[in-house]
């Protein structure tokens, strides 16, 4: 059986991305890349937005950046701008073909559907795939999202609606997601903050119909896409031998108190193919030890107070844009978290704390 120098299971975001950034700076040229991918077909599939707060290696397959973005209530409505940091959203189609077409150049690098097809017992192995089942009763980002098309324009394309909690929470949390890439085409999504055991949230296709027709107004339409997800907002644990190191959402790059996840692939694939000589130092990566605890205070007052996450997203969204962005995008200084703190309702958080 053939050996390798690298094996990368699972060649979705994280993969791929650690592929492509190993290959434009010329890591494979004498090293062998072995890709263990069970997907039978590459397609459009996820919709990856965050803040642009670094360059990435994708600007090509973004579908629109927006400097503006609302956050309501039932009864407020809050608008920010920022020119420094755009919201952008990338088409995972354009980014699986942008990748394949350059790897497949390199005759280093195959792509198996099975690693017992390899012998990788050498090899330097990065990991992005969950071991066994996840806990259900644990804290989820889960939605579904639909492109929706109209024959008339009537999205405002300049301004994204982040986060609109005027939707009915049955004691969870609950808000609805609209991206308007042009005006007369957007994806609107239904996300909820829960555990994955209460099958009765999860009537996306009739809580979108009734957002899309009662809080939008909009009467007909057509369905160009759907997406459907969920994010653990917790890191399972689970151990690897020495010669593998973890990527992606297992490998713990999903910002807890909000599921963004894509740039901080981006920025752990740039520190892998930096260091690929020095493992141990890429080991040490995380998100940043104090966002990993505020996170978790943060999802503790969500799991005992959820009817009040509305109010205390709107508060922190009243904050300069600046750091609000940079906060949840781990890129925060120690005078924006202070800000951000002083902005929540201490007694609930505190209490957190000590629970
Ligand atoms: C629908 C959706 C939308 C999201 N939107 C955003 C967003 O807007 N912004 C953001 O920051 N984050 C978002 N995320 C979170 C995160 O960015 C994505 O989940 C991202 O794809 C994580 O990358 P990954 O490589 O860890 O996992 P994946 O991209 O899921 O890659 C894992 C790969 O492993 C393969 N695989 C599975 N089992 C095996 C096996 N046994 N052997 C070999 N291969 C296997 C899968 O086919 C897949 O290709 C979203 C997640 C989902 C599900």
């Amino acid at each position: 059986m053939r050996e390798f120098d690298y094996v990368i299971i699972g060649g979705g975001c994280a993969g791929l991305s650690l592929a492509y950034e190993l290959e434009i700076n010329n890591k494979l040229k004498n090293k062998t890349l072995a890709i263990i991918e069970t997907r039978k077909e590459y397609k459009r599939d996820k919709t990856w937005s965050f803040w642009k707060v670094f360059d990435h290696n994708f600007e090509d397959c973004v579908i629109k950046s927006w400097n503006n973005f609302t956050v309501n209530t039932s009864d407020s409505s809050y608008e920010l701008k920022n020119k420094n940091f755009p919201y952008q959203s990338i088409d995972s189609e354009k980014f699986y073909r942008k990748i394949n077409y350059i790897l497949s150049a390199n005759s280093n690098i195959s792509f198996f559907k099975n690693i017992n097809e390899i012998n990788s017992e050498n090899s330097l192995i990065f990991n992005s795939i969950f071991k066994g089942a996840l806990d259900k009763s644990e804290m989820w980002q889960h939605f579904q999202g639909i492109e929706i098309e109209t024959a008339k324009d009537i999205f405002d394309d300049e301004i994204i609606n982040l986060m609109d909690f005027n939707c009915d929470q049955r004691n969870d949390l609950h808000f609805f997601y609209t991206l308007p890439f042009k005006k007369n085409k957007a994806l609107i999504e239904t996300t909820w903050l829960s555990d994955l055991e209460d099958q009765s949230l999860m009537d996306y296709d009739l809580q979108l119909e009734n957002y899309i027709k009662n809080n939008l107004g909009i009467k007909s339409y057509k369905i160009n896409f759907t997406e459907k997800g969920a994010i653990p907002l917790f890191y399972p644990s689970f151990k690897n031998d020495e010669r593998t190191i973890n990527i992606g959402s297992a490998g713990g790059m999903t910002r807890l108190s909000t599921g963004y996840t894509f740039l901080n692939i981006q920025e752990h694939s740039k520190e892998i193919m930096k260091n690929i000589d020095n493992i141990e130092k890429v080991k040490k990566f995380n998100l940043g030890k104090k966002y990993q605890f505020l996170d978790k205070v943060f999802l503790q007052v969500l799991k005992k107070h959820p009817e009040k996450m509305p109010m205390i997203f709107f508060k922190m969204f009243k904050s300069p844009s600046n750091t609000v962005i940079k906060f949840l995008s781990n890129k925060s200084n120690i005078f924006e978290d202070i800000y951000i703190i002083s902005k929540m309702p201490k007694l609930i958080f505190i209490k957190a704390l000590f629970s």
